[in-house]
């Protein structure tokens, strides 16, 4: 772990000095900063993301400002779709129940079709719907960039609805979380999914290559895949039984409860490691080409889910795939999958940090869950903070805030956007580095015991649900009994932030 630590330190003056002064580091030289930290997990290549989070978009405003309601509620989906390995195109049909707790009459619904975004079309990445139904009869729609609309409904208030439709996707030629290259094919954020109607309205806010805006309600999924028998696939849930095979074709079945998405990840030569760990079976997705990495993921992989489950709480799945890859990013998390991107020159230490931060999203995110886009600290900076426990490095984690004070932890992913490139690198060091370092603070302000303690009542909490800024503020100050406020705003945590 030294070399790491030891380079934070160097990192932290570098960007700062970078970010402030203006200072003329070469593009190259500041994105090695950036990817050299800790703050790696996304971006080794910012400067070539492209900047397509604009503003924070909101679609409707709810009725009553002020309702604390989140919905839909208990969403299930059931899916079937087929994958074609020879043409990266999937179809599907897709059955999504839930129930309106939102509002009368809900008139609107509305779903992120992620596929869409732009950096996937050069690529020839798509995603589309059709015949789409609501309570059986076909409903009125219409798609606008990543959000699909559909109107003229009216759902009566507590009451379940089912929405059907068909989709197809074609996945771009890109070495993403959803994308293929050679055999492997990355399935994050693929199918169309719910949006989150909260007191702000619907949330349709735009793919963020650098990070992500990702927000969604826990809930079930049934989904059964099938494509060429050869693939080797990993998925969040847990495969029902052996695959039905048919001739060429395998169909596997899996099936996934209180999770707020669902992601796969194939490849025929994949190799699969596996072992237990305080009852979670643990599977390591692997080829030949990176076998020399599969001992550390599973090693890293078990210690983080015992090390955080007693800190914050017990991993609350049966499953846990971590798989191999090679994005243009250091890792991905989605529910019970991680994507670790691996490369030759990677160390084994890298590896496993990168594991443990991705492991961590599970509990901040996966469990916890929040709006990445509104919020991305409530998720990017508790990983970084258990990547740094797993590292035994917290004790590096004491970065200073970066001299623009416009920067805060609870920015929005669109006010960092809004400043382009230096807005995406100061999105990295302010909310992994320094968001890090914050949590880190609050740990030395109220001591070992009460922190760990109140990490758990917030999971307690909010276990399978969504937290806000104000959330975990008050969660802290009621295990702790402490007047937060002035740690929470000296150190850029401003609930204010959320609106
Ligand atoms: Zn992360």
């Amino acid at each position: 772990m030294i070399k790491k630590t030891a380079l934070k330190k160097w990192i932290a003056g570098a960007a700062i000095a970078a970010l402030t002064a203006g200072l003329a580091l070469p593009a190259e030289a500041k994105q090695e900063t950036y990817s050299a930290s800790k703050a790696a997990y996304k971006g080794t290549s910012i400067a070539d993301a492209p900047l397509l989070a604009s503003k924070s978009r909101r679609v409707s405003k709810g009725k009553n400002a002020g309702d604390d309601v989140r919905g839909p509620a208990d969403p299930s989906y059931k899916m079937d779709v087929v994958y074609d390995a020879k043409t990266h195109k999937l179809t599907g049909k897709m059955n999504v129940s839930f129930k309106n707790n939102v509002k009368d009459n809900l008139s609107e619904l509305y779903f992120n079709l992620w596929g869409r975004a732009d950096v996937f079309k050069d690529k020839g990445g798509s995603m589309d719907v059709s015949d789409i139904r609501v309570n059986g009869k076909k409903a009125s729609f219409q798609v606008k960039d990543t959000a699909l609309h559909i109107s003229n409904l009216s759902l009566a208030k507590n009451k379940a609805a089912t929405v059907t439709m068909n989709f197809n996707v074609s996945f771009p030629k890109q070495q993403d979380r959803f994308g293929w290259y050679g055999d492997t094919v990355s399935m994050g954020n693929w199918f169309p999914i719910l949006s989150v109607y909260d007191e702000e309205g619907w949330n349709v806010d735009p793919y963020f290559n650098a990070g992500e805006s990702f927000y969604s309600l826990s809930g079930k999924y049934d989904v059964k895949v099938t494509t060429d028998r050869k693939q080797v696939i990993a998925a969040t849930g847990t495969e029902q039984g052996k695959p039905a095979v048919d001739g060429e074709l395998a169909t596997h079945h899996y099936k996934a409860e209180n999770v707020r998405d669902f992601a796969m990840e194939m490849n025929p030569t994949y190799k699969i490691l596996s072992s237990k760990v305080h009852g979670v079976k643990v599977n390591v997705y692997y080829d030949d080409k990176y076998a020399k990495y599969a001992a550390s993921l599973m090693e890293s992989g078990k210690d983080s889910i015992k090390l955080f489950s007693e800190k914050f709480g017990k991993y609350p799945w049966p499953e846990l795939d971590v798989v191999s890859m090679e994005g243009w990013f250091g890792g991905m998390e989605y529910p019970q999958l991680v994507m670790i991107s691996l490369s030759e020159n990677r160390t084994q230490e890298w590896v496993k940090s990168v594991n443990a931060h991705e492991i961590g999203h599970q509990w901040f995110y996966g469990i916890i869950g929040d709006n990445e886009f509104d919020e991305p600290w409530l998720d990017e900076s508790f990983a970084s903070y258990a990547a740094a426990l797993y590292d035994n490095s917290l004790d590096q984690l004491n970065v200073p805030p970066l001299p623009e004070s416009y920067y805060h932890v609870t920015s929005k992913v669109s006010d960092f956007t809004a400043r382009g490139n230096a807005g995406i690198n100061a999105y990295y060091y302010t909310i992994y580095d320094y968001g890090a370092t914050t949590i880190n603070d609050l740990r030395l302000e109220v001591g070992d015991d009460a922190f760990y303690k109140a990490m758990k009542d917030y999971f307690n909490e909010k276990k399978f649900g969504i937290s806000t800024t104000k959330d975990f503020i008050a969660a802290m100050e009621r295990s702790t009994g402490m007047d937060l406020t002035p740690f929470f705003r000296e150190h850029r945590v401003f609930p204010s932030d959320q609106y």
